[in-house]
């Protein structure tokens, strides 16, 4: 009948389980997770959670029924120690073994920690999981100075969740924009004015040298030789895959577990997806780790299916799902469709509207995708732009009156 042992229970892990049965899968489905809850969804932890009293059961991605109803043997507060791939079985932190005839290693990622001085002072924190919300929201009640290290996605996210609650926020970013790594320079400056007409403080160029404090936090020291008063540091300053796991196994990893158009790893028997997995991209034409829901559930749909498929997987296509991404900070939200990071050229649409914007991104002649803030329309049309790899040239978007609905039409 065969036998799935999954690594981790966040969004991909949550979703090889799911999609196997539905698929029809006959034998055994084990789903081991680190974290003692039911698999639940991340992106709210920064956005509203943080800044409501909403409770755990709101993020869930199933009830606990599910999992009954569809076999699926959940341990939670278990992680996975060691593979053996000699006898196909792991070994789990409470001592128990567990045979497979396919392992899933769908472990995400950790915040990176910063090397600084007083790094682990008491109101310090970091935010990946449902419990480090759960601290920070703790935290928040008695703070009001707030310092943010790290102006990517959940910085910014959390920082305009505080302003919203009043907070005073200052934004520390080392680089020279907003969101460096994955938009366009227009769209980090579209922030930035944003982001301090909400109230907070953005100091770019700037990387965070110390906290301050005697057992806690009382201020951070900057780069620039300056000190800030704080009650509270949030340390948002990326993540690096869980890859150790892998590593010690013997499988191939550099920056993630390294897999193959459909997600095996350099044992046929061990796949890996989601934050965890590095894979050769169609949208960018290298090697990516992606670090999104869409990218976590393609994957492990994709991988389902080549496990159902059995004998068959040869059959199975490759990875092409089409990049996106979103991120909702204060009124504004940002969609990302196709991977922009690449981009030499961007060509804003002229919407004559304040607090919506279109950025397309080309690198040379060829669309590499399209950011938008406010415009759910033509974020849509872009991933069926993509999808079907249908031609947008720049000199068309450059046109005076280009309007994409009638283009794609
Ligand atoms: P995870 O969801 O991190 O799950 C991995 C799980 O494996 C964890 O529970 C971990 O504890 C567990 N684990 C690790 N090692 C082991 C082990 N050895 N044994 C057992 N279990 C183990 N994406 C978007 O697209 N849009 C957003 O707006 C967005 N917002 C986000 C906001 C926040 C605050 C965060 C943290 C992420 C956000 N993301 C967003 C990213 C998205 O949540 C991740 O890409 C997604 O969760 C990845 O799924 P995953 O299953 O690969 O990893």
């Amino acid at each position: 009948e065969g036998s799935v042992v999954i690594a981790g229970g966040g969004q991909a892990g949550f979703q090889v389980a799911a999609s196997l049965r539905q698929a029809g899968y006959p034998g055994r489905v084990t789903l081991v997770s680190e974290e003692a809850r039911l698999p639940y969804q991340r992106p709210p932890l920064s956005k509203t959670y943080i800044k409501t009293d909403a409770a755990f059961e709101s993020l869930v991605l199933k009830p606990d029924g599910f999992f009954e109803k569809n076999r699926i043997d959940l341990r939670l507060g278990e992680r996975v120690e060691a593979i053996d791939r000699g006898d196909r079985s792991v070994t789990l932190s409470r001592g128990g073994r567990l045979a497979y005839d396919r392992l899933v290693l769908a472990v995400g990622a950790s915040n990176r920690v910063l090397p600084i001085p007083g790094h682990d002072l008491e109101g310090v924190y970091q935010l990946r999981s449902a419990e480090d919300a759960e601290h920070l929201r703790a935290g928040l009640a008695g703070a009001q100075r707030v310092v943010i290290a790290g102006g990517g996605f959940i910085g910014l996210e959390v920082a305009a969740a505080l302003r919203a609650l009043e907070k005073t926020v200052t934004v520390v970013e080392a680089a020279d924009r907003l969101m460096g790594r994955t938009v366009s320079r227009e769209v980090s400056a579209f922030f930035l004015d944003e982001h301090r007409a909400m109230g907070s403080e953005i100091r770019l160029g700037t990387a965070l040298s110390a906290i301050l404090g005697d057992g806690r936090v009382g201020a951070v020291a900057l780069s620039d030789g300056s000190e800030l008063a704080a009650d509270l540091v949030l340390i948002a300053a990326g993540v690096v895959p869980n890859d150790r796991l892998a590593r010690t196994a013997g499988l191939a990893a550099e920056n993630g577990v390294l897999v193959d158009g459909t997600m095996r790893t350099s044992d046929p028997a061990i796949f890996a997806i989601g934050d965890c997995a590095a894979f050769h991209s169609p949208f960018a034409e290298k090697i990516v780790r992606l670090e999104s829901v869409q990218n976590a559930v393609d994957q492990a749909k994709l991988v389902a299916e080549t496990i159902v498929a059995g004998e068959a997987a040869a059959g199975v296509a490759p990875y092409r799902a089409v990049p996106w991404f979103w991120s909702d900070q204060g009124p504004f939200k940002l969609q990302i469709v196709g991977l922009t990071a690449g981009a030499d050229h961007v060509e804003i649409a002229p919407l004559g509207e304040a607090g919506k914007l279109v950025a397309y991104c080309f690198s040379g002649d060829r669309l590499l995708g399209i950011e938008t803030v406010n415009r759910p329309g033509e974020h849509m049309l872009g991933r069926r732009i993509l999808a079907e790899d249908l031609v947008l040239a720049r000199g068309e978007v450059a046109r005076h009156g280009f309007d994409l609905k009638s283009h794609v039409a």
